[in-house]
């Protein structure tokens, strides 16, 4: 049972793929890993987790592309403009993360972690902002999140 629950919307940078999202928004945090610098081309990324079931691509289905690593989430993103949108679990696909910088607006939750912050780049040290921080992964599974 669901109650008062929004939605939240977002896309791509040349707007084929539009998606929403079903409040409220799993755990959101920062990760510093170098997949994460190579596929947004910088120093972190932003995201938070959600259960696939929340996820609707209402437009441009067929533009979003999965990259597949040897290990890992896969990460999802628009073919046609590159954009980073989404990641999954191969092994557990209702295990997903949406990026925050695809959303309109405020997506309500903020980065609550750091993680991966052992790989932070030379160039943008991690910000001493108090949030927590993890060296590897933080986890999917730890309570809250
Ligand atoms: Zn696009
Ligand atoms: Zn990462």
């Amino acid at each position: 049972m669901t109650i008062d629950q929004g939605i939240l919307s977002g896309g791509c940078l040349c707007g084929r793929v539009r998606f929403e999202v079903q409040e409220p928004l799993g755990p959101a945090g920062y990760c510093h890993c170098t997949r994460c610098q190579r596929r947004t081309g910088s120093g972190s990324s932003a995201q938070a987790r959600i259960d696939a079931s929340a996820l609707r691509v209402i437009e441009g289905d067929e533009h979003v592309r999965p990259y597949r690593p040897a290990k890992g989430f896969e990460k999802l993103f628009c073919a046609e403009c590159g954009s980073a949108l989404f990641s999954r679990n191969p092994e557990d696909p209702a295990q997903m993360s949406v990026r925050l910088g695809a959303f309109e607006g405020d997506p309500g939750v903020r980065p609550q972690f750091r993680q991966f912050v052992a790989y932070a780049p030379a160039w943008e040290p991690v910000p001493d902002d108090g949030l927590p921080r993890f060296a590897e992964s933080r986890g999917w599974t730890r309570p809250g999140g």
